[in-house]
């Protein structure tokens, strides 16, 4: 019996957005299509789902 096989690992969400502030605040938005527990990534102008890539534009020229 040759049953080599590798366990596959299972493929986590992608972390290549840090939506956690290290304080902990929490201001990213949900995801409005994943619903709560996915959360937005913040971008320049807007927020996109790592998950679905639902996008939203976020018009705050904060200065
Ligand atoms: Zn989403």
């Amino acid at each position: 019996m040759a049953d080599d096989k590798k366990a596959v690992k299972k493929k986590t969400t992608s972390k290549k957005w840090k939506m956690y502030d290290s304080s902990g605040k929490r201001k990213n938005k949900f995801c409005p299509k994943c619903g709560p527990g996915v959360f937005l990534a913040k971008h320049k102008d807007r927020l996109v789902c790592g998950s679905c890539h639902y996008m939203e534009k976020t018009e705050k020229s904060d200065k």
